[in-house]
């Protein structure tokens, strides 16, 4: 530990990391301050009792388009391709997903049905909306009631305790919508996870970065005795503030991991048919995740996380999501708002900035943050 630090991070998850390595690697000094027992904030992954990865914090996975995240990470990690692959099971089957043209073929009980078949199905069903103004809004304009209904109302439901009406289009409109037989859950070119896992990733990261590290630490219990030029801050931008103009709404969940011995796996050496299952229908949880599908280990065992969303309250869990739609919007940018007032603190991550990103969204802002503090 020094006397003092150019630079005091709250946080080490992804946003933290990226910058007590850039930083260190000007040879600037950094205390890295992060209240789990562990790094890598929500991207956190072990491995089980029998060896077999699983992510603690729900289910990561790596995809980017861009050139820069992935060259930047690819200097900490080796990588394994995955091929995501999602099915839905409701009305007592599985069902491919996202909704494409073997989606179209299961609902309309005809295997031979067209692409030109699927797409006059969408001219009649979806409906004319021209600007959606919320997630409801943005699948009905895109597939209609039928395919909404099946698919997207209970699972959004549950996921946000709050109907699809309530959230911002842009929250059930990360999921693509296939016209052809395409299944893949996500666009993006690059798409793996690291060979070793994430935390291999992070170790690497932070003793590249020489940051000294104190976890299990609220950065209020030692903020004020840890003289520090700059403060980086990556945890909920209300709580920065006390909440003085009241909390904003996060999601948060539990991660049930259930380690499944050999005994238990049936021949193929899976327990389901993908790598993730989502859940639209009555089930308490909404997605099952058997990462042996993508890790490229090969183990006569298996485990699967089991995911059982609630609401965020202080103190009892931690914020996993914010909340985007009119609910939040206004509350989320006068707190935007004061911490661009603030003096010699950076607000980055998905938290600080309570933005709905993925990984490499959040290195890349990270990295951004670098070049202007550089
Ligand atoms: P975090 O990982 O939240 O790190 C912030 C850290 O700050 C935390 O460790 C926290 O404990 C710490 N902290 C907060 N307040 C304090 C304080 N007062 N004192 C000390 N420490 C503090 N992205 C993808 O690209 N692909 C996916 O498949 C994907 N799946 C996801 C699934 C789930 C269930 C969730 C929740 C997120 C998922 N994400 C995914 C998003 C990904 O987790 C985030 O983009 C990324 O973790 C954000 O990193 P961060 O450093 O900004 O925040
Ligand atoms: N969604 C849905 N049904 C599904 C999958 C997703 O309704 O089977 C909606 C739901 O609102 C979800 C959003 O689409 O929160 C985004 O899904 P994604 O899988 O990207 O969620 P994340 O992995 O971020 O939890």
């Amino acid at each position: 530990m020094r006397d003092r630090y150019d630079y005091l991070i709250v946080g080490a998850g992804l946003s933290g990391l990226v910058l007590a390595e850039r930083l260190g690697s000007l040879g600037r000094s950094c205390l890295v301050v992060e209240r789990r027992n562990h790094i890598g904030g929500n991207c956190h992954d072990r491995r089980d009792k029998n060896g077999l990865f699983y992510h603690v914090y729900g289910p990561h996975y790596f995809r980017t388009n861009s050139e820069l995240v992935r060259a930047y990470l690819s200097r900490f990690t080796d990588w394994t391709d995955a091929k995501y692959r999602v099915n839905v099971f409701t009305r007592g089957r599985f069902w491919s997903f996202p909704i494409n043209l073997g989606t179209f073929r299961q609902f309309s009980g005809n295997p031979a049905a067209t692409e030109a078949d699927f797409k006059g199905y969408l001219e009649r069903s979806a409906l004319p909306i021209a600007s959606p103004a919320n997630s409801k809004e943005a699948i009905l304009s895109a597939v209609g009631p039928e395919l909404y209904e099946l698919f997207y109302r209970g699972y959004t439901e549950k996921q946000w305790g709050r109907p699809a009406e309530a959230l911002d289009a842009s929250v059930c409109r990360r999921i693509p919508i296939h016209p052809g037989l395409d299944e893949r859950y996500f666009k993006d070119e690059f798409q793996a996870l690291p060979r070793d896992g994430y935390q291999p990733m992070f170790e690497r990261m932070l003793e590249a970065s020489k940051a000294d590290l104190r976890l299990e630490t609220d950065y209020r219990d030692v903020v004020k005795g840890v003289p520090h030029g700059h403060l980086i801050y990556t945890g909920p931008i209300d709580e920065y503030f006390d909440c003085r103009y009241g909390p904003l709404p996060y999601r948060t969940a539990r991660y049930a991991l259930e380690e499944i011995d050999a005994a238990n796996v049936p021949a193929g050496g899976f327990v389901q048919p993908v790598l993730q299952v989502n859940y639209p229908g009555p089930e308490a949880f909404t997605r099952t995740v058997e990462l042996k599908h993508v890790t490229g280990q090969s183990s006569r065992h298996s485990n699967l996380v089991r995911e059982f969303p609630s609401e965020y309250r202080p103190g009892e869990s931690d914020p996993n999501y914010p909340i985007p739609g009119a609910e939040s919007d206004d509350l989320a940018s006068r707190y935007r708002g004061l911490a661009e007032k603030v003096q010699g603190v950076t607000f980055i991550g998905r938290l600080a900035q309570y933005r709905y990103l993925n990984m490499d969204q959040v290195v890349g802002a990270a990295l951004h943050a670098f070049d202007k503090m550089a």
